[in-house]
């Protein structure tokens, strides 16, 4: 596991990298990063890596390169965290948060708990090139997304509204839902549990990518179907500027997945960035920021018998230069990244703590 971070050399290589920046930024990106665009991304994000940087090298920026290459997993049922055939919330209803980030322009765009849209955060970019506003939510979003020509569809697959059905039934033995045995052979919910192991589990997911263009330039986008079986009209990380993305053209990109309240409340891309400005490389600025969510997580259930936080939160990096890296609470994360000229890979993220 890499060192921890000392005050000392966040000044050191803090003051280095300011100096620098305020001298020629797009000059020293330039000689750093020769026209390699790179993406980098949550583990399920392998063929959006590679479509986002077969964008870029097209020409297109990388917020938009980013939103098409998520568009491949919101499209996908078989990922039941994202978009079409993500898990719905407690009342069997999918609502959907995404986010963008342009660092060349330092403009956002969001929406959160948008229902019926397919690709969330197609719209987030709309919201971001179309409005003076950054985050709509629910009813307004669906509007806009009306006003903009996105399809309205039943996002609920057969799959997804057998596990929920599975998950009411199971919750609890004494509310009104009954426990079927003849549910445990569904081959659906045969496959949910293989995936995600316990009965009750609620997954986690979501696609984070960052991308930095051959000139430096960057741009991210986070999407999600959120935390299986939430509240109705709860709204995560994602689409939280600062929380579960965020991007600063003269320093670098950052986005999370995971644990949604844990990187909220220590805005988390927002600290890996800053991290990166004082001089962190990609893994050590998402490496110290899970210390610092560690630290922030302070309420008992969040946390196991030994004081470790049960919940994972996973954090992606990339910095001007090209660099990438990825950290996580927990051991067994992974991250997509893809590199022009190469064939996209998964890497393992660090981490701080073995899962027991
Ligand atoms: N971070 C997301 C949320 O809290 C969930 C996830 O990453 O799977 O909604």
């Amino acid at each position: 596991m890499p060192q921890l971070l000392t005050r000392r050399h966040l000044l050191r290589t803090g003051a280095a990298a300011a100096a620098a920046t305020a001298v020629a930024p797009r000059r020293r990106a330039a000689a750093e990063n020769p026209l390699r665009p790179v993406a980098v991304a949550s583990g399920n994000g392998l063929a959006a890596v590679k479509e986002a940087v077969a964008r870029m090298l097209a020409g297109v920026s990388p917020v938009a390169a980013a939103v098409a290459g998520v568009a491949l997993v919101e499209a996908d049922p078989e990922d039941v965290t994202v978009g079409y055939g993500g898990l719905p919330n407690e009342d069997g209803v999918v609502q959907l948060d995404a986010a963008v980030m342009d660092g060349s322009t330092m403009r956002a765009g969001a929406v959160a708990a948008l229902e019926r849209i397919k690709h969330p955060a197609q719209v987030a970019l709309k919201v971001m090139q179309h409005t003076t506003r950054v985050l709509l939510v629910g009813e307004g979003a669906l509007r806009f997304a009306r006003a903009h020509g996105f399809p309205e569809e039943n996002l609920l697959t057969e799959r997804a509204r057998k596990i929920w059905l599975h998950w009411k039934n199971t919750a609890s033995p004494d509310d009104d839902w009954l426990e079927l045995p003849e549910d445990s052979d569904d081959p659906d919910i045969q496959w949910f549990e293989k995936r995600f192991g316990r009965r009750l589990a609620r997954p986690t997911g979501t696609i984070h990518l960052s991308a930095c263009g051959g000139d430096g330039s960057l741009g991210c986008c986070t999407t999600t179907s959120g935390l299986a079986f939430k509240l109705p009209g709860r709204v995560g990380d994602s689409p939280l500027v600062g929380a579960g993305l965020y991007c600063d053209g003269e320093v670098g990109s950052a986005g999370a997945t995971g644990h949604g309240e844990s990187c909220m409340l220590t805005a988390g891309a927002h600290t890996v960035v800053e991290f990166m400005r004082q001089g962190a490389s990609p893994q050590e600025a998402c490496l110290e920021t899970c210390r610092r969510i560690v630290r922030n997580t302070r309420l008992d259930y969040l946390k196991d018998a030994q004081g470790r936080p049960r919940n994972n939160v996973t954090l992606y990096a990339v910095n001007r230069a090209g660099e990438v890296g990825s950290a996580a609470l927990l051991s067994g994360a992974h991250f997509a990244v893809c590199r022009a000229g190469e064939e996209p890979r998964l890497e393992s993220s660090a981490y701080l703590f073995a899962r027991t």
